[in-house]
């Protein structure tokens, strides 16, 4: 049995726990909640999930969806979608969801695996003792003995993390990402009447609309998400917050012919949202490495953009874990 430190509770992380169960797991988390970026905001009577929308049905991601069956953690529903908008190209759509919004999904599993957390508790450094063994610090704590260290962040931060461990002059290409402004929305009395529930190029500005009543039963508001595109994104990454949510609500009531009061506006700013080129596609390779093979990157910057190449990417490195261990 080794000792092992994931870095990071996103779907990759979680893949890696699940997997590597029968070994001394311990998982890091910046975050007081595991999921990353499947997550579910909560405000008052107000649920949107403003990270990961839904799981693709036909992902080929066979384990992911063993997990969800397992544990029931996912509700497969049909919508209208709009394969896109502009184009008034529209279609029945089958899609995975998670039973109380997505974040129940990494919740769950990270509930049923039971290894040993710590949330709110970002890792700023990894140090080698001189027994071979690695130490993760925290602003406040260290935490000492490992045999492997698993790092499950964006990209950018987990080379910044592993700089002075791994030699990534030695590393062919660099993966990408893709930011997105998203823009939570909510209005009294709209009782739905708009039927299209979800689609891609509402406007040029916006790529992707989803309603969340069809998630949340509870919800008496009408309750919808906007994903600016990327290409406003980077055009507008410092836009004043207020600026940002004006324009987004202007645009939906102004397609959607919309009167209501609106009773909720927030958004949120995801840097590191989507990959846009996966470092798979530049190497053919499954993971990066430190030279002694003890320290690992992986992420869904490795093989996609969706939350199944995060769990694949775990699942691929797993099996390369328990070779090493044996
Ligand atoms: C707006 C948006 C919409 C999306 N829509 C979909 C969709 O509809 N369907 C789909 O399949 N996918 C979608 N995705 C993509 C999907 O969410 C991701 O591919 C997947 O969740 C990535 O998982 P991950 O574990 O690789 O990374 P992350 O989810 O980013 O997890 C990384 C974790 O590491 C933690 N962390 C970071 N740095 C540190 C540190 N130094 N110390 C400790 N912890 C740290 C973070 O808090 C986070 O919990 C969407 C993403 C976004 C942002």
């Amino acid at each position: 049995m080794k000792n092992i430190a994931i870095i990071g509770a996103g779907m990759t992380g979680l893949s890696l726990a699940y997997n590597l169960q029968e070994h001394n797991i311990t998982i890091f988390d910046k975050s007081w909640r595991p999921g990353g970026r499947v997550s579910t905001r909560k405000h008052d009577n107000y649920f949107f999930d403003h990270g990961a929308h839904y799981l693709s049905t036909n992902h080929s991601v066979f384990q992911l969806n063993e997990v969800i069956s397992k544990y029931n953690l996912g509700q497969e529903i049909e919508i209208d979608f709009a394969t896109d908008y502009l184009k008034n190209k529209k279609t029945r759509k089958k899609i995975i969801i998670g039973q109380n919004g997505m974040n129940s999904i990494p919740k769950s599993i990270f509930d049923n695996i039971k290894v040993k957390s710590y949330l709110n508790s970002k890792i700023i450094k990894i140090s080698k003792n001189s027994n071979d063994l690695f130490s993760l610090f925290s602003e406040q704590e260290e935490f000492k003995d490992f045999d492997y260290i698993l790092i499950c962040i964006p990209y950018l931060q987990s080379k910044e993390l592993s700089k002075e461990l791994i030699d990534f002059t030695q590393i062919v290409g660099e993966p990408s990402y893709d930011p997105i402004h998203t823009v939570m929305l909510s209005y009294k009395d709209n009782n739905n009447k708009i039927k299209i529930k979800a689609g891609l190029n509402l406007h040029k500005d916006i790529s992707f609309f989803m309603n969340q009543n069809i998630k949340f039963n509870e919800l008496s508001n009408d309750c919808w998400v906007l994903n600016m595109s990327s290409e406003y994104t980077k055009n507008n990454i410092d836009i004043d917050k207020t600026e940002l949510e004006k324009y987004a609500q202007s645009i939906f009531e102004e397609i959607f012919d919309i009167k209501n009061e609106i009773s909720f506006i927030k958004s949120h700013r995801w840097l590191y949202a989507q990959t846009k080129l996966s470092y798979n596609t530049i190497s053919k390779k499954n993971w990066i490495n430190s030279k002694d093979n003890k320290i690992f990157l992986s992420g869904d910057w490795v093989l996609g953009k969706s939350l199944s190449d995060a769990w694949d990417a775990g699942e691929k490195l797993s099996h390369y874990i328990k070779i090493l261990s044996v």
